[in-house]
């Protein structure tokens, strides 16, 4: 029997989470990341509940550990720049919280050693045959794969090259994120600073390296394609944005020309009606990008899971398989995205009333009631999907489930 190949797109969160569950099922990997290398950037990401269970079966819970933020309270400023109300780190942590680019270096290194990885190149087209898809690069020479996953975020090469331009199928929520880190002048220690004007804000936050400040910005920014402007003018664009932003902002941006980890996109969510075509499948935010608070690096994590289970228990007939993935996905994937659609509310209100409202708001989240509710909802998003094991393909007639391989002492 030859091994089947699947060339996976994307080396962000999704795309090395499929490479290490299908070679757990029996696949050769290749990933292809049109980065150098893998992308450092990111704010913090939280995991709950069902997916803590994932993170255990893949053996990287420890080492999560081992790098969580471990984030105190968060103070909100009022409009005059002075603290307004706190909010308990719980509030945004989860029971695990990691810097996004941390868990990407994590899932790299776990992946790396049994799969290939070719960096600097993408997808430039598909052509589906009887028995694999024929795949053209930038750069490298064509290759035929026997599937191919498009886990290359929300303005994914492959989703363009098998479904069509990404026009049809992304909608702009109304504003945009950027990320760097700065030299942490203002000596926070495992807390943060939310600071907000109409239109704009701005969060810093000192996690586990003393002399760096995260900082994240928010802006109103209808229509904006950060994605496809290089990263000088990214920088200028963002400078021009924040130049009279009151409070630290000043002496935060001048940390920008230096940051060699900035990361900036418009806000937006993607819908599809089908997530698989044929041989080719669509994974994490290529497939159901939500936007903040949708709870999007768990469910890419537990859909690059649930699609080589499928894959497994199908015994490898990727149609069976691609259409249980997307079943037991798709309402998870919804319920994500209905919470990221009022992000851009909470983010970044308009209006200085918006923003006296959103911190009334704020304030109950310190309160047992409406934390709880909170809680409850966050929780909700994260325990949508529930963690299942599937047999292992090799082992399916004994009964032996995939995760029940998992590595001990790595949970
Ligand atoms: C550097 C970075 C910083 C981020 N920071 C934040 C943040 O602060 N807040 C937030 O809410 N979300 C952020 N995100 C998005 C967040 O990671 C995802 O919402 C979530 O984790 C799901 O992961 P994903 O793997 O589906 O997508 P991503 O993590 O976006 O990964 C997609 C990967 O595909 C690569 N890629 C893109 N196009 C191609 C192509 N044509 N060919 C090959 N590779 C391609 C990208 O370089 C990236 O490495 C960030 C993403 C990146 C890449």
């Amino acid at each position: 029997m030859t091994t089947k190949t699947v060339l996976v797109s994307g080396a962000g969160i999704a795309g090395p989470s499929a490479a290490h569950w299908l070679r757990r099922g029996g696949y050769r990997v290749t990933v292809v990341e049109s980065a150098p290398a893998p992308r450092p950037g990111g704010q913090a990401v939280d995991f709950r509940g069902e997916q803590l269970k994932l993170l255990a079966a893949m053996g990287v819970l420890d080492e999560i550990r081992r790098h969580e933020t471990a984030m105190g309270e968060q103070t909100v400023l009022g409009l005059d720049g002075r603290p307004a109300l706190t909010v308990p780190g719980s509030a945004w942590s989860g029971e695990v919280e990691i810097l996004r680019g941390d868990l990407a270096r994590i899932l790299y290194e776990r992946t790396a050693d049994h799969t290939e990885y070719v960096f600097g190149d993408r997808v430039t087209s598909l052509t589906e045959t009887a028995d694999g898809v024929e795949v053209t690069f930038d750069h490298g020479a064509p290759r035929t794969f026997d599937l191919v996953v498009g886990a290359d975020g929300v303005h994914s090469g492959v989703r363009a090259a098998a479904f069509g331009p990404e026009p049809g199928f992304r909608t702009d929520l109304g504003y945009g994120i950027a990320g760097f880190t700065a030299p942490n002048h203002l000596g926070l220690d495992h807390t943060s600073i939310m600071y907000n004007e109409p239109g704009r804000g701005v969060t810093v936050g000192s996690h586990r390296r003393p002399d760096r400040l995260h900082v994240g910005l928010v802006f109103a920014a209808d229509g904006v394609e950060f994605q496809r402007r290089g990263p000088g003018e990214q920088r200028a664009l963002i400078a021009r944005l924040f130049a009279d932003t009151g409070w630290e902002v000043p002496k935060l941006l001048e940390a920008l020309p230096a940051a060699d980890d900035l990361y900036v996109d418009s806000v937006s969510q993607i819908h599809l009606g089908r997530w698989s075509k044929g041989r080719v499948v669509l994974l994490g935010d290529a497939a159901w990008c939500a936007g903040p608070g949708g709870s999007g690096t768990g469910l890419a994590m537990m859909g690059a899971q649930v699609l080589a289970g499928e894959l497994a228990a199908a015994g490898g007939d990727h149609v069976t398989a691609f259409a249980k993935y997307e079943e037991r996905l798709r309402k998870p994937a919804t319920i994500g995205q209905k919470n990221g659609r009022g992000s851009g509310n909470f983010l970044v209100p308009r209006t200085a009333a918006k923003i006296r409202g959103r911190n009334r708001a704020y304030r109950m989240l310190s309160t047992r009631v409406f934390g709880g509710i909170f809680t409850w909802m966050t929780d909700r998003a994260a325990n949508a999907l529930e963690y299942r094991e599937y047999p292992a393909p090799d082992s399916a007639h004994r009964g032996t489930r995939v995760a029940a391989r998992r590595e001990v002492g790595h949970s």
